[in-house]
Formats: structure tokens, sequence, C-alpha cells
């Protein structure tokens, strides 16, 4: 049985092979995609000398105390004066400074006394201060926004206030999901005698919609070779990139899974992982003049289901991508894990932060159909292959959820 980190290699390999297509968007339909281009600065930052406060901008001379008032400027009403000592000119937060002027006091801070400003504060005037020099946030020509970076309204501002009214981005790849078996039936069924509710297909459908990506749903299949192989031809012709199948690859007689993969043309590249949960995925890929689709057997257990989405599609994708906003983070156990096999564990937990730092407790029965303990998450605790123990107070590694 292949081991998590070469499975997870394998994945990365695949999905390297994929030929992800660009997009330009407007601006305003960017967000929470993954730029494409690295984006660069097209003016200084700020773009002129100019104000940072509402008050007076004087020529600042050692001595002098008081100012006539020559004129205003207001942001977006520059004049161009030219301001001599003992001089001072009304301006407003964001206004060009004119020439001559290189301090400016806040309005706070004066008296008007005959038509002269005095300054009324008993800290010294710095000569310089109040002023917002061109170029003094970020040079023209300087890298703001990298490739990769998921686009998020904080970067906005920047990218706005350098023209980027559009932006290249990775399309968003489609991925399909095909729930399969026969014990299924969808959520708005109240299910009879031993039929469940296939709420994979809805866990899957909208993991992929949680990373910006498109899902695409072919729905529920009955165990039937004829007709799994049918909605798998018809899925894998679609345009799609990724397919995710969920039931049917374990070692039950209706586990027909892995052989419609092979007859359908899918080359299996590993069927069985060493961890737990979700050992019994199948990766493989379909190749049909170019096209490249990266096809996931997942197991019918809902935790087995979502975690092995979590490890070897979205974590892959994220990772491959370079796309920020995951990272695995290492918490101290409140309580001691043990195990006996030597598979790599994926145990799901509650991560929080006290006084800076962060703790994990397992949640719920760790059960790969046990939804309860998914659902109260945010973790996953790494518990590697060759350990049988992790102590509490040591510290374990997380992939968030
Ligand atoms: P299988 O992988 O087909 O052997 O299914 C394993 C377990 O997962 C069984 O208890 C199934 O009833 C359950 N299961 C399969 N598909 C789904 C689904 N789409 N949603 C929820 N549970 C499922
Ligand atoms: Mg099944």
């Amino acid at each position: 049985m292949i081991r998590y980190n070469d499975a997870l290699k394998k994945v990365k390999n695949e999905f390297n092979k994929l030929k992800l297509k660009n997009e330009k968007v407007e601006l305003l339909n960017s967000i929470n995609r993954i730029l494409a281009e690295d984006i660069y600065a097209d003016t200084d930052q700020p773009k002129f000398t100019n104000s940072a406060m509402d008050g007076y901008a004087i020529n600042y001379v050692k001595g002098i105390n008081e100012w006539n008032i020559i004129g205003e400027i207001s942001a977006g009403g520059f004049k161009n004066y030219r301001v001599k000592p003992g001089e001072a000119v009304l301006i407003m937060t964001g206004s060009r400074i004119p020439s001559g002027a290189n301090t400016v006091i806040p309005v706070e801070d004066i008296i008007i006394e005959r038509g002269k400003i005095k300054y009324l504060i008993n800290r010294p005037l710095i000569k310089g201060m109040n002023i917002r020099y061109r170029g003094e946030d970020i040079k023209k020509g300087t890298l703001i926004i990298k490739k990769g970076t998921v686009l998020k309204s904080n970067n906005i501002t920047l990218a706005a206030s350098c023209g980027k009214s559009s932006i290249k981005v990775i399309k968003k790849l489609k991925i399909g999901v095909i729930a399969t078996g026969n014990e299924l039936v969808d959520i708005n069924i109240i299910p009879k005698e031993d039929k469940i509710r296939a709420s994979n297909l809805y866990s899957m459908l909208t993991a992929v919609s949680e990373m910006n990506m498109e899902p695409v749903t072919f729905g529920i299949i009955e165990d039937n070779k004829e007709k799994i192989k049918k909605s798998l031809t018809n899925a894998l012709s679609t345009g799609i990139d990724i397919l995710l199948t969920t039931g049917g690859v374990s070692a039950g007689k209706y586990d027909y899974l892995n052989n419609i993969f092979k007859e359908s043309g899918i080359k299996i590249i590993f069927s069985k992982v060493n961890i737990k949960p979700g050992k019994p995925i199948v990766f493989g890929v379909y190749n049909k003049n170019g096209k490249r689709v990266l096809v996931f057997g997942l197991p019918g257990n809902p935790v087995s289901c979502y975690v092995n989405f979590i490890l070897f599609v979205r974590n892959v994708i994220m990772d491959s991508l370079s796309m920020n906003g995951i990272s695995n983070i290492k918490a101290v156990l409140n309580v001691t894990l043990k195990k006996k096999d030597n598979k790599r564990h994926f145990v799901r937990g509650i991560l929080n932060n006290k006084d800076g730092i962060n703790y994990v407790s397992p949640v719920g029965s760790q059960s790969s159909a046990n939804i309860g303990g998914l659902n109260k998450a945010n973790a996953l605790i790494v518990f590697e292959e060759n350990k049988k123990i992790l102590k509490r107070g040591s510290k374990a590694e997380c992939i968030m959820i």
C-alpha cells in the first residue's frame, strides 16, 4: 500500500501536468480569484507629495512663529503658490504641497489672530511634519501583488489605485462530482427504510465552491456497472478538469468503481493509501486527445470522503497554485493520542488559541462514518505512521480545514 507522502507526490505530479488556462476578469469580479500575473505599481504611491492633515502648509524657518495666510489648496484643487518664510497656505488632507512649503501644522494646533496664524502647542514644531512624500509608500515599478495571490478586498485598493481595471486570473477549475450507491436518495427526500441522504454529493460540491472553483454535479447513480460507466463517460467528456466519485471503492461485492475506471480508459495511479480515514481512495488519470482529467474515487464514508478531499484535492490545488490561505499549524496537544497501526492518522480536532499559544483536542468519535465530530472540527491532527503515541503537552502538526 502506498504511503501518504508518496501518494501526495503522485497527485501533485499529475496535477502539474494539467493545462490551466487564464482569463481576464474585471477588477470587480476578481475577488477570491487566483492572480495569474504579477502586478507592478504603475505610479509612485503617493503619486505626489501631499499633506497628511488638514492644516497650514508653511515654509519652516527656525524662530518664525507667525505666518500670513496667502491662500488655500484643497484636494484636487492645486494652485502653485510659492510659499516664503512667514507665509502659510490653508491645505486639506491629500492636497498637493505647494513649492516652498515643507511642513504642515494641523488646523487643531493653531489660533488665528489678526489674519495671522500662531502655533498653539507647547511641543516643538518639527520641520517636515505631516508631509507624505511622493513614493514613500511604494515606488513605481515595485512588484505589489504576486502571481498566485488569492485576491482579497484588501488587495483591491492598491490594484485599483494602479489602474488595474482588468486582471488576469486562473480560470476556475471545473470539478465534477458523481455519488454512487443503491442506498442514496437526494437530500430533499425523506429516506425510507435503509436509504440515506447522499450528503457527500453536497459536501464535495460545496468544498469545491469554497475554493472558488466550479462545481459540476452529475447526480446520484445506483450501483449498476453500466449506469456508472455511462455517467462516468459522460462526465469525462464535458470538459471538466477533475472528477470526484464517491462510494464503491472498498472491498464490498458492489464496489465496482476501480474496475469501471480501468474499463473506461482511466489509468490508475494508485489505489489504497496507508492512511486513516480514507484508505480506499483510488486515483487515476484520464487522457483523451491531450485533455487530461484527474479522477479521484473517494470512499462513501462521509468523513473519509471529506478528509481525502482536503488532503489530495484541496491541498494539492492550493499548494500547486501557490495559493495563500492554507498552512499547517503546530499546536500543543491537550490529551495523549494513541494508535496501534502503522497508518498515518488524521484525527479530527478542535484547535484554538489561548494567550498566543495554539492548543488542539480531538473531537468526537474518530470513526470514518461519524459526521458529528467532523461537524465540530476545524483541524486534522497529523499522527505519523511510525508513531504509536503523541503525548499530551507535545506539539502536533495540524492541517486546518
Ligand atoms: P461505500 O464506500 O460505497 O462502501 O460506502 C461506505 C459507506 O458510506 C456506506 O455506509 C454508505 O452508505 C455511505 N455512503 C456512500 N455514499 C454516500 C453519500 N453520498 N453520502 C453519505 N454517505 C454515503
Ligand atoms: Mg456503496
